[in-house]
C-alpha cells in the first residue's frame, strides 16, 4: 500500500465502472483524490459548447453524488491542467497521478504534464478506456493510420476482445479533500433564458442514465439495421452523448451487445451493424489522432481552395433556425436546437444542405453543431462534416449532392418526423409534405399553410444550387465534374 495518495484526473470518462484509471488508483491501496478540471484554455483544448456544457453540469453533479454515496468526493477545478495538476499534487501530497488517455491535440498537454510529474518524482500513468482501439496500435499495412473505414473495421473486428468488466467500487477511501470549486459557480446551466427544457425532457445524463439507455435500446430490439435510417423511429441507441462524456465505456457497450446477441435478444446482423457504427467513433478519433488539424482544415487539403461562399447572414440564420423551406432540413435543425441531438440521417441531409446547397465551408456548420450538440465529439463532429462535404477520409464524393426532397420522401415516407418538428406543415398530405411549394393553393389553404408566412419558401432552388456546387467542384478539379446520380 502506498503511503501517499493517488490523484485520479477525470476528463471524458465520467464514470465509476469500467474506468481503468480509477481502478488502478484504488488498487494502489492508499487514499485517492478524484478531480475534474474544467479546461477552457490550453494547447489543443476545445472547450465544450453550450449544449455539452449543460450535459457536463448534470453529469458532474450525478458523479459527485455517486461518489459521495461511496464515501468519496469529487474535486472541481477550473483552469489550465498544466497548472492545476501540479498544484493539486502539492496540495494533496499525491505520489502518483493517473488518467485515461485522450487522443486529440490536447494529448500534447498530457505528455508535458506526465514529463513534469516524473521529473518531480511523482508517478504518472495513463490508461486506455475511451475507445475500443488505440490509434497508435491500429495501423495499416504501410504502418499508417487507416484512411478507409472498411479495412479499419475488419482489422478491429478480427482482433478486438473487450477487456474484463471493472465493477464500480463500492467504497472510495476518503481523505480530507483539498479546496474545490462549487459546480453552481461554473455557470454550466443556462439561465435567463433557460433553454435547456427540451434537453431535460428527454435526456438523463450520468452513468446510470447511460446504462438505462443501453438496456432500453437492447430490450426494444427495434431492428437496428433497418430502423437506424428512419428518423421518426427510436431506431438508434441515442447513446452518443453518454459515450461523448465517457459515462459508459465503449467496451461495456460492446460486451452488452454481444451478450444480447448470444441470448437471442437482438439479431446477429443488427448487432454487427451497430458495432460497426460504434467503430466509426473510433475511426473518427483515429483520424484526429493522425491529423490534429481535422477540426480546422479539410482532410483533403486541396478542398481549402474550393470557392466556398460566404453565406449571407439571412441564409445562415435560416439554416440554424430550421427555416430553409426544405422540411426535412428544417425538422432536423429544430430537433437539434430543442434537444441537443439530431438523427444521423438528418445530420447528413442538413450538413449536405449547408455545404452543397449553400456552398458554405463545412467548418461553419461544424462549429454550429459543436455548440448545439450534447454529443459534440472532437473526432466524430469534424469527421462527420468532412464526410458529408466530401473533403474527408473515406468521404462521400463531393458531387454526391443530397436532394432534400427525395431524402425526406425516402427516409420519412409517412412524414411523422417532419410533422413532429415542423407542426405548421402537419396537415399537408404525405405526397406533398416534403415539397410544400408544389402544393396547389387549395391544398395549402386546407392545411392552413401560407407559404412565406407560416412556413418559408425554399431559400435556394435545388437545381440551381446543385449546378453551382458541381461547377465549384469542377473548377477545383480544373475540368468537368462527374455527375453521379441525384440521391
Ligand atoms: C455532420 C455530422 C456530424 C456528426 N457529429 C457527431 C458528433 O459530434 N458526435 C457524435 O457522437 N457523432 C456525430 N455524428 C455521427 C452520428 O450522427 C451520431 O453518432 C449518431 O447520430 C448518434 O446517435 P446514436 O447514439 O443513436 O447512434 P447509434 O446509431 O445508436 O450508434 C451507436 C454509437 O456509435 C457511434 N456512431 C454511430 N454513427 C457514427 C458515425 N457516423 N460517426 C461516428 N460515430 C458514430 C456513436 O458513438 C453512437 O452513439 C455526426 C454525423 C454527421 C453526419
Amino acid at each position: 500500500m502506498s503511503d501517499r495518495p493517488c490523484l485520479v484526473w477525470l476528463r471524458d470518462d465520467l464514470r465509476l465502472a469500467d474506468n481503468p484509471a480509477l481502478s488502478a488508483a484504488l488498487a494502489e491501496g492508499g487514499g485517492i483524490h478524484v478531480v475534474f478540471i474544467l479546461e477552457e484554455t490550453g494547447e489543443g483544448v476545445r472547450p465544450p459548447g453550450s449544449a455539452a456544457r449543460w450535459w457536463l453540469g448534470v453529469s458532474l453533479a450525478k458523479l459527485a453524488s455517486a461518489m459521495s454515496l461511496r464515501g468519496g468526493s469529487l474535486i472541481l477545478r477550473r483552469g489550465a491542467a498544466e497548472q492545476e495538476i501540479p498544484r493539486l499534487v502539492r496540495e494533496t501530497g499525491a505520489g502518483s497521478v493517473v488518467w485515461n488517455r485522450r487522443y486529440g491535440p490536447a494529448r500534447e498537454t498530457d505528455r508535458r504534464i506526465k514529463e513534469r510529474l516524473i521529473a518531480d518524482g511523482v508517478a504518472a500513468k495513463s490508461f486506455p478506456g475511451a475507445l475500443l482501439s488505440e490509434p497508435f496500435a491500429m495501423l495499416n499495412g504501410a504502418g499508417q493510420g487507416y484512411k478507409v473505414f472498411t479495412p479499419f473495421w475488419k482489422a478491429l473486428r478480427s482482433r478486438y476482445e473487450p477487456p474484463a468488466p471493472l465493477p464500480a467500487p463500492t467504497r472510495i477511501p476518503s481523505l480530507p479533500p483539498p479546496p474545490s470549486d462549487r459546480l453552481e459557480d461554473w455557470g454550466l446551466q443556462p439561465v435567463s433564458p433557460d433553454w435547456s427544457g427540451g434537453m431535460r425532457a428527454i435526456w438523463s445524463p450520468g452513468e446510470d442514465g447511460a446504462h438505462e439507455r443501453l438496456a432500453q435500446f437492447l430490450n426494444a430490439d427495434a431492428g437496428y439495421g433497418q430502423a437506424r435510417d428512419r428518423p421518426a423511429l427510436e431506431g438508434t441507441s441515442r447513446l452518443s452523448p453518454h459515450l461523448r462524456f465517457g459515462e459508459i465505456a465503449p467496451a461495456a457497450v460492446w460486451r452488452a451487445v454481444r451478450s444480447a446477441e448470444t441470448a437471442g435478444r437482438i439479431a446477429q446482423d443488427d448487432a454487427e451493424k451497430f458495432l460497426s457504427e460504434l467503430a466509426w467513433r473510433d475511426f473518427c478519433r483515429h483520424l484526429l489522432f493522425h491529423d490534429g488539424e481535422l477540426t480546422s482544415l479539410s482532410w483533403k487539403r486541396d478542398f481549402e481552395a474550393l470557392s466556398w461562399r460566404e453565406p449571407s447572414s439571412t441564409e445562415l440564420k435560416a439554416w440554424r433556425r430550421g427555416e430553409t423551406g426544405y422540411p426535412i432540413v428544417d425538422a432536423g435543425m429544430r430537433q437539434l436546437w430543442t434537444t441537443g441531438w439530431m438523427h444521423n440521417r438528418v445530420r447528413m441531409i442538413a450538413a449536405s444542405f449547408l455545404t452543397k446547397h449553400l456552398l458554405t465551408h463545412w467548418r461553419i456548420g461544424e462549429n454550429w453543431f459543436w455548440d448545439a450538440l450534447t454529443d459534440a465529439d472532437e473526432g466524430s463532429n469534424p469527421a462527420g462534416w468532412q464526410w458529408v462535404a466530401g473533403t474527408g477520409a473515406d468521404a462521400s464524393p463531393y458531387f454526391r449532392i443530397f436532394n432534400p426532397v427525395l431524402q425526406g420522401e425516402k427516409f420519412d415516407p409517412e412524414g411523422a418526423y417532419v410533422r413532429a418538428w415542423a407542426p405548421e406543415l402537419a396537415r399537408l398530405p404525405n405526397r406533398i409534405l416534403h415539397r410544400p411549394w408544389e402544393a396547389d393553393p387549395a391544398q395549402l389553404a386546407t392545411a392552413g399553410v401560407r407559404l412565406g408566412e407560416t412556413y418559408p419558401r425554399p431559400i435556394v432552388d435545388h437545381a440551381f444550387a446543385r449546378r453551382r456546387a458541381l461547377d465549384a467542384y469542377a473548377a477545383l478539379r480544373g475540368g468537368s465534374h462527374t455527375e453521379g446520380q441525384d440521391p
